[in-house]
């Protein structure tokens, strides 16, 4: 199987690099990727290109390598710099994967692209079905709702991979970043009135393996569509943060905020330019139902995250 990936260095592209390689020939690229000859402007046979802002670019590239399968990990991701960066957030998020799924339709590909809880707009407390009607409430909600729709127009075989919050070890992340503000400070305020579910980057890249499996072995394309991704269970910002802070506690790491100085604010707590959902809940039954697979309880990827966080840190501790 040849598999093209485009945004292989973001939090789910770099899973996706190893998770991917098992199933055959892939090529990764990053936004900065091209061959050489691009600088005159040429585009020439050999020319690869990974940035989302070239639609004649990517196309080319598709062209190129004739892969069997797409898969679009690069995204748009800032989501308060959308609000002022309305056409850059479209170019990536919208035109960028319409371009992807166009040339995907001519050489018979599958497209395989990333989206998120964010084109709902949080109302209620009832997980999110895939077929429920989408209605963001930021510009990055808009611009990956425009993009799946252009998918699903283009008439290519598709997977939408709608998920959400999520962390990866590698980088930075609000692990990180809640175990860095525990140690400095006496007190923290946390989110709690957005309610999703941690979800870890190597989680959506096993599960894009095995999608991509299923999906080869059935040239039928009746499973095509859109599907929910993300871990079980729910919690707010304030409950991941209390789980990072306690684990982290417990294992001896020096903590400074008490756990009754770990304070659960209201989203008007902190604004922000763009709106956040409060209601994040994805319901994932239907891809457990078709593909047969069992999501794992958020707790479970976030305590081996934070072990591979607090081995070193410990170590640190250890040698003072
Ligand atoms: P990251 O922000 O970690 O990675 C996004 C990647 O896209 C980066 O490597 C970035 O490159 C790349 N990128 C941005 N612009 C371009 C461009 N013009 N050309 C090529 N590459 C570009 O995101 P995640 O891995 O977390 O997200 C993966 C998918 O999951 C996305 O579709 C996202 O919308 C979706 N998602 C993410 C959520 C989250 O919490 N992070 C929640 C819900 C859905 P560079 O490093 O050079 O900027």
């Amino acid at each position: 199987m040849r598999i093209l990936l485009f945004g292989k260095n973001g939090q789910v592209g770099w899973a996706l690099q190893r998770a991917l390689a098992p199933l055959g020939d892939v090529t990764s690229l990053g936004r900065e990727d091209e061959s050489s000859g691009r600088e005159r402007g040429a585009v020439d046979a050999g020319f690869l290109r990974g940035d989302l802002a070239d639609l004649e670019g990517i196309a080319h590239t598709i062209r190129t390598l004739r892969p069997d399968v797409i898969v679009n990990a690069a995204a748009f991701t800032a989501v308060d710099a959308a609000e002022s960066a309305l056409e850059q957030a479209y170019a990536i998020n919208a035109l960028a994967p319409q371009r992807m799924a166009e040339i995907a339709r001519e050489i018979g590909a599958l497209l395989v692209h990333y989206s998120t809880d964010y084109v709902f707009n949080g109302s209620g407390r009832s997980p999110w079905q895939e077929s429920d009607t989408v209605d963001p409430i930021n510009a990055y909600g808009a611009s990956k709702a425009d993009g799946e729709c252009r998918i699903r127009d283009s008439g290519a075989r598709h997977l939408i991979l709608r998920t959400q919050w999520v962390y990866a070890s590698r980088g930075r992340n609000f692990i990180k970043t809640m175990l860095r503000l525990a140690q400095e400070r006496d007190a923290l305020s946390v989110i709690d009135d957005q309610i999703g579910a941690p979800t870890g980057a190597d989680l959506i890249a096993d599960v894009t393996a095995h999608l991509i499996r299923a999906r080869a072995a059935d040239s039928s394309g009746d499973d095509d569509g859109t599907y929910h991704l993300a871990a079980r269970g729910e919690t707010s910002w304030h409950g991941y943060a209390q789980r990072v802070i306690e684990t982290a506690r417990a294992a001896g790491i020096p903590i400074r905020t008490p756990r009754q100085a770990i304070t659960a604010v209201s989203t008007r707590a902190f604004p922000t330019p763009a709106r956040r959902p409060h209601n994040s809940r994805l319901s994932t039954a239907r891809l457990e139902s078709v593909f047969g697979l069992r999501l794992p309880e958020w707790q479970a990827g976030v305590d081996q995250s934070l072990t591979e966080i607090l081995e070193p840190m410990l170590a640190a501790e250890h040698d003072q």
